[in-house]
């Protein structure tokens, strides 16, 4: 039996109607600043070394596309990373559908499309996710394990232990409900799905990257803590005061609290 895999474009929820260049130009401009940020933004996912081959994505919400019931632009199916550019970025719907969107037909977006469309439909704060499948994080994958809060940094960014998802297999809304359900009252910008890897969620697709090479070193730094001990959990309290500070540091403006680390 074959099991269709991250990268099968046979994976995605058709087309719709809607045509890019009979938007409002307002929109269209939107459209086209969201499509230059998601084409660099892959780039990142190289320099932190979280992909290969084509696995790996990022897809973020067009600001003001509400009029018409919201756009996400997200990474094509099965093309390389080097091979990526503002104009290949295809944009959905929020059922994940591929609009007019000035790409050829034989564009797909990525097959992970149905997981980020479920997770935009479903969490209207979200407006950027990312997956890849990056090595540590696969690793507590593999074993379905939470990666423990045991560094600041990890009481930083992620509140607690980075949690485990569901096994769900692609294909339908499975995935999108695991992420949307693991990290709904969560702490966490970041879910390691059971047995496959992580998918990040953010206020853009910026902040999402940033929650993915996060997540990543974490996975790493504890997993190799592992190799000649037990990690000592942080306390709940200072994990709280932590996860409080850095979220709300001295009410810096987000990009004050980045270099402010
Ligand atoms: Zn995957």
């Amino acid at each position: 039996m074959t099991t269709p895999t991250c990268d099968d474009p046979d994976q995605n929820a058709g087309s719709s109607p809607l045509v890019l260049a009979e938007l409002p130009l307002e929109l269209q401009d939107a459209v086209q600043a969201t499509r230059e940020r998601v084409s660099a933004l892959h780039a990142e996912l190289v320099r932190y070394q979280l992909v290969i081959w084509t696995a790996g994505n990022v897809s973020e919400r067009v600001p003001g596309s509400e009029s018409v019931g919201g756009l996400f632009v997200i990474k094509p199916s099965g093309v390389s990373y080097d091979e990526l550019s503002p104009a290949s970025m295809v944009v959905c719907t929020l059922d994940g559908a591929k609009i007019a969107d000035g790409t050829s037909e034989r564009l797909t977006p990525s097959s992970d499309t149905a997981a980020h469309a479920y997770v935009y439909r479903h969490m209207d704060e979200v407006g950027g996710v990312v997956h890849t499948h990056s090595t540590y994080a696969c690793a507590w994958a593999a074993r379905r394990e939470p990666v423990p809060c045991v560094l600041t940094m990890a009481a930083d960014e992620f509140g607690g232990d980075i949690p485990i998802g569901p096994f769900a297999i692609i294909g339908d809304d499975s995935i999108g409900r695991g992420i949307v359900e693991t990290l709904r009252g969560s702490r966490s910008r970041a879910v390691i799905m059971a047995n496959h890897g992580p998918f990040t969620i953010g206020k853009d697709a910026r902040d999402a990257v940033k929650a993915a090479v996060m997540c990543e070193d974490v996975a790493r730094s504890v997993h190799i803590a592992r190799q000649l001990g037990d990690p000592v959990p942080i306390e709940q309290h200072h994990v709280d005061a932590l996860f409080e500070r850095y979220q709300n540091v001295y009410g810096q403006k987000p990009d004050e609290q980045e270099a402010a680390r």
